[in-house]
């Protein structure tokens, strides 16, 4: 999963980057709305964070412009105390959630997860795909009930493909998905990725999907 992060003040903004990617997302930050504008619809997040109050170019009006263009990537806002219009303002503006400043980075990683996970229609923490267990909480891999060892860029790409373990996943999206945008992307690595996760779960559970990509499976249920 891959985030953005807007928000001016960079001791704020580098404490929820750091947050966030130890909670398992490729993360990109921002420091001004334009920028902030720019990147969210340039790249495809899985879920932004974005303060009101911003440099150059206001919340509210980067949120507006990105639901104009059609971007439905899920947005929780960052407010300031006692300011309930600004909440109004971002709720009409197309915002999925808030918080309030000062918050717990807790609270914050919660209310993100549930965004992430409603966007892909699951309603739980944890998801399952046969026997497999991605817990979204604690950034920890089960089978069967038994933890498996991953690291933080095979969770992040085991993690996306169990929230759209409906479809194929692409090659260049799982590079979308799975990097910020200051690594050097190489989807040949992607590869390398799947063939180390395939023996860490199970050959059979990562379906390779000739000329379209990866997409993951239910070993139990393909074999009936
Ligand atoms: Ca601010």
């Amino acid at each position: 999963m891959r985030a953005l992060v807007i928000e001016d003040n960079e001791d704020l903004n580098r404490q929820l980057s750091r947050a966030l990617t130890d909670a398992g997302y490729a993360v990109d930050s921002a420091l001004d709305g334009e920028e902030g504008h720019y990147l969210g619809e340039t790249e495809p997040y899985d879920v932004i964070v974005l303060d009101l109050g911003l440099p150059k170019l206001d919340g509210v009006s980067v949120l507006e412009r990105w639901r104009r263009e059609n971007i439905a990537t899920p947005v929780l806002i960052l407010t300031a105390r006692d300011r309930w219009s600004e909440k109004v303002a971002g709720f009409d503006a197309g915002a999925d959630d808030y918080l309030t400043k000062p918050f717990h980075t807790e609270e914050l990683l919660a209310r993100l997860r549930a965004l992430t996970r409603r966007a892909a229609g699951h309603a739980t923490a944890t998801i399952e795909c046969g026997g497999l267990s991605v817990d979204t909480r604690g950034a920890r891999v089960f089978i069967e009930g038994a933890p498996v060892k991953v690291t933080s860029h095979e969770f992040r790409m085991l993690s996306y493909m169990a929230h759209h373990q409906d479809r194929v996943i692409s090659r260049s999206e799982l590079v979308e998905h799975i990097y910020d945008q200051d690594f050097d992307r190489d989807s040949n690595t992607i590869e390398v990725f799947i063939g180390r996760l395939r023996k860490k779960i199970g050959q059979d559970r990562i379906e390779t999907v000739r000329g379209l990509g990866y997409r993951l499976v239910d070993p139990n249920s393909r074999a009936a």
